[in-house]
């Protein structure tokens, strides 16, 4: 079933206020097993609605608006609506009630307040609504049917849509759509989104139900799996053999299987698991490694020190890095990328170091070492390995592919997966 979303208010086309209420509906549609192809948002002109409401109905079986369902004149959308459909609007008592009873209660905590007539133009309906009643505010929604086709009105303000839609519209369209969507999504590091593309290319081609889709992070590259089936059950069961396939394709470089799990947990279960602790010795990236380690509750476990080691001065003071090294190769080198490391598990007593310098730029770029160039120590367990990249970019762009993948060279090193 293919339904479509129109966000209708002059103030979201001129960027006052952002259309959130079709991302939730569009998720929520997603969750359905609604196909959604087209989402617009159209302004309070009785023109243009009409027109963005007859295609609307016209290509998709249900159509759900939001927003313009209010008291003032140019709150238009049921008036629209209900002209397209062709449904003459009359009052509905049931709702006229409601709203004087909502109106009472207004009076009475706003007593200098006046309650104005044109409020009782939400209690017209057109012919033969389903009428959803609004428990936080005066509009209802409404519910058109006629044709075939289905309209869904809702009210704009998110805290009445929301509440709306969880209690009556999402079991409405449950009965209409039989079939729901479950996703899955496999997250993989330490392979660029191009080489996962090729490496699952053959899967691609041949989806059907579930479908797989690759979309990349900085250092990340997810896969989501997808499946349409009659019951949550039967999706993971379509599910199940592609993760398989995914895990046995991507191996170590899969570090989860949850959509909230993210690469610095996966570094900090691996911590836990191996009973390492870990110290960071950063120079370009600032502590930004840190930052990330320390996001995962429970860190404080395995991580002892961050060491944001930006001059030369405190790469000799605090890491040990010797003088010599600074002046001959530079501390843009994986000769200090490895004292560093060395030197941050002496002055932390840490199982591991990982160390981080580079450029980023936009400054400072010489032929040999251009911006973006990064070097990355990780001595664990005594044994010191180096690794040397070059990254595009702007410098935030540039600091953000180091943290990431300082993560999966900490990953490769605790995973026993790294030469010299
Ligand atoms: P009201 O009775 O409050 O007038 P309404 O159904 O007529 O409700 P609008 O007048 O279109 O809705 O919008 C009222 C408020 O709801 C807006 O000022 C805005 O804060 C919020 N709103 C409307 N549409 C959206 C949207 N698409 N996404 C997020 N918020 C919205």
């Amino acid at each position: 079933m293919i339904a479509e979303l129109v966000a209708v208010g002059t103030e979201i086309l001129l960027g006052n206020i952002v259309n959130t209420n079709s991302a939730y509906l569009s998720e929520k549609c997603a969750q359905l097993g609604l196909s959604v192809y087209y989402e617009s948002v159209v302004g309070d002109n009785r023109d243009r609605m009409k027109a963005v409401i007859a295609s609307a109905l016209d290509r998709s079986d249900v159509v759900i608006l939001s927003g313009g369902l209010g008291p003032t004149e140019d709150d238009l959308t049921k008036e629209v609506c209900a002209e397209v459909m062709g449904l003459p609007l009359s009052e509905d008592p049931h709702s006229r009630k409601r709203i004087e009873r909502y109106m009472k209660e207004y009076k009475k905590n706003h007593p200098d307040r006046r309650v104005t007539s044109n409020n009782y133009k939400q209690a017209q309906v057109p012919e033969g609504a389903i009428v959803l009643d609004n428990h936080n505010g005066t509009a209802p929604g409404l519910i058109l049917e006629k044709n075939g086709k289905t309209a869904i009105l809702l009210p704009g303000p998110p805290n009445e849509l929301i509440p709306m839609f969880e209690e009556s519209v999402f079991s409405y369209l449950r009965k209409k759509q039989p079939e729901i969507i479950c996703s899955q999504v496999v997250k993989i590091c330490g392979i660029g989104e191009s080489q996962v593309a090729a490496d699952i290319q053959d899967m691609i081609e041949a989806q059907t139900n579930p479908t797989l889709a690759p979309y990349a992070k900085t250092g990340e590259v997810h896969l989501r799996i997808t499946a349409k089936g009659e019951d949550e059950k039967s999706c993971k069961k379509l599910i199940k053999p592609v993760v398989k396939e995914l895990q046995k394709r991507f191996g170590k470089n899969v570090f989860a299987l949850d959509a909230d799990k993210t690469l610095e947990e996966s570094v900090v279960d691996l911590l836990k698991e191996k009973k390492l602790t870990l110290s960071l010795a950063e120079s370009c990236t600032g502590g930004a490694i840190a930052a990330r380690i320390v996001n995962v509750p429970g860190a404080s476990q395995v991580f002892t020190h961050g060491f944001v080691t930006y001059s030369n001065r405190a790469k000799r003071e605090c890491l040990g890095v010797k003088k010599s090294t600074l002046k001959t190769v530079g501390a843009v080198s994986a000769k200090c990328a490895r004292q560093m490391a060395k030197g941050g598990c002496a002055a932390s007593g840490a199982d591991i170091c990982l160390s981080v310098t580079g450029l980023a730029g936009p400054d400072g770029g010489t032929s040999e070492t251009p911006v973006g160039t990064v070097f990355m120590g990780c001595c664990c367990n005594g044994h010191t390995i180096t690794r040397e990249y070059h990254f595009t970019g702007n410098r935030t762009k540039i600091r953000q592919q180091a943290v990431a993948s300082a993560l999966v060279l900490l990953r490769e090193c605790m995973m026993g997966e790294v030469e010299e």
